[in-house]
């Protein structure tokens, strides 16, 4: 029996309108075109954000409170810019004022929540995210962007994601299995019904092909793999490796490529706002994903939305939300935007992403992005994936494992030193140790 052409499954929820209905229209004289959002000149991307913004404020107008009266405060009576400029006019939502509040920005009744998801909340209560079902099942699924991925019925996934609580999981395991009609083993990470190595055991039964995970459950899963006898590039023969939730440099992706054999591209999203950009081929920043979500880039303090080029903090206006859009949603992210010029002929909008605000490292005079100093720490190849940056009254102290090196520790510290001294001129401590901590849960190597 022939395979149903699953990419091109739709998925209809009964009697269910909203003021997203007419982005269906859009979407599907795409599809009809052998389109997909990816590729349209970057005028007719702007002019369909317009149009999707403008219904997102119509929508939070007619039904939140809090967001009609933050309209109104900010001088609206009609809830409508007229340009994409004009959206620096609207409000901003910071995390603070929804953290621990799970209505304040619900835009539906409670009775049509389908899917709730939570920040881990380990920098204070956890941010609720409530979705529709027609959020998860049909707008959510409306952009595609086909040239990014590459995924099909031919594809097994194993995504080594969270599903509890958080949206990674349970948001790529949709995405597979509804816009690419992937089959997906749902390993999460090293949970009660998953150990490692049961998990490493099903991705060489099922062959799958591509895995979803972390920068360190990737590594670990790696590192694992020789301890029990599974070989990758034998056993398991991976042709993909999407990673999230932590973000990591481009040298430590690197080296996984190097360890898996395969490609390995970022992927940038978050439980609140879904996803945001994604890396193509060329591995030259993400590309936004332009269908579902705005962004603009602001100078954290005077809020000033900065041109493209300025470096500054990431602000997501989702463009496909019913339940609980995000409107000016501060992230605390930072990165700078760039019109895309990549040759991979995408154009929308390419994301240099800096990590966090409050994990920039200040070592003497000078703030340092963490995943800069892993950048050069994993130019040497002596140097393991596991790490500790600790700083101390301007004082950093490096601790990194050995791999697969002759030398001895006293060799690697001075190598350390002197590498981070020549590449980024930093005067640094360095500890080898053989006991770093693994985890299952995002990787701690910051302590400030
Ligand atoms: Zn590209």
């Amino acid at each position: 029996m022939e395979k149903l052409q699953t990419h091109k499954m739709t998925v209809s929820v009964d009697k269910h309108s909203s003021h997203l209905e007419q982005f269906k229209e859009f979407y599907k004289e795409l599809d009809d075109q052998g389109k997909t959002i990816e590729k349209l000149p970057h005028e007719e991307i702007e002019e369909y954000q317009l149009q999707a913004i403008n219904a997102t404020l119509e929508h939070v107008w007619n039904h939140n409170e809090y967001y009609h009266a933050r309209l109104e405060e900010a001088g609206f009576t009609e809830p409508k810019i007229d340009s994409l400029e004009q959206l620096a006019s609207v409000p901003m939502l910071v995390k603070d004022l929804i953290r621990g509040d799970k209505e304040k920005i619900l835009c539906v009744a409670p009775k049509e929540i389908g899917q709730v998801h939570l920040t881990s909340g380990t920098s204070g209560k956890p941010i609720y995210t409530s979705y529709t079902l027609a959020d998860q099942y049909v707008y959510d699924l409306l952009p595609k962007y086909l040239q990014l991925f590459k995924e099909s019925d031919d594809d097994v996934a194993a995504i080594a994601l969270p599903y509890e609580f958080a949206l990674p999981g349970l948001g790529f395991q949709r995405l597979f299995q509804f816009a690419f009609g992937t089959a997906v083993l749902s390993l999460g990470k090293g949970g009660y019904m998953a150990p490692v190595d049961k998990s490493l055991e099903l991705m060489k039964e099922y062959q799958a092909t591509v895995l979803t995970t972390t920068p360190s459950y990737a590594a670990l899963l790696a590192e694992e793999s020789e301890k029990y006898g599974i070989k990758i590039g034998e056993d398991i023969q991976l042709k993909k490796i999407w990673l999230t939730g932590e973000g990591c440099s481009s040298t430590f992706r690197e080296r996984l490529e190097k360890w898996w054999g395969c490609e390995v591209s970022f992927f940038y999203g978050s439980t609140e706002c879904g996803v945001i950009g994604v890396e193509c081929s060329k591995h030259q920043g993400y590309h936004v994903m332009e269908g579902h979500v705005k962004l603009e880039i602001i100078d954290p303090v005077s809020k000033e939305v900065l041109p493209y080029g300025r470096t500054g903090e990431i602000v997501v206006t989702t463009l496909l939300r019913e339940g609980m859009p995000m409107v000016r949603y501060r992230t605390g992210d930072l990165g700078k935007l760039q019109k895309s010029k990549c040759n991979c002929g995408i154009k929308m909008d390419v994301l240099e992403l800096r990590g966090r605000m409050e994990h920039m490292l200040r070592i003497g005079t000078e703030d340092y992005s963490p995943f800069m100093i892993e950048h050069f720490l994993m130019e040497i190849p002596d140097v393991g994936l596991w790490y500790h940056l600790k700083l101390n009254q301007g004082v950093l102290t490096i601790e990194a494992e050995k791999f697969r090196t002759n030398l001895s520790d006293e060799q690697l510290v001075e190598k350390i030193q002197n590498h981070m001294k020549n590449r980024i001129g930093i005067d640094c401590k360095v500890v080898i140790r053989d006991d770093i901590p693994r985890t299952f849960g995002k990787a701690t190597r910051v302590f400030n």
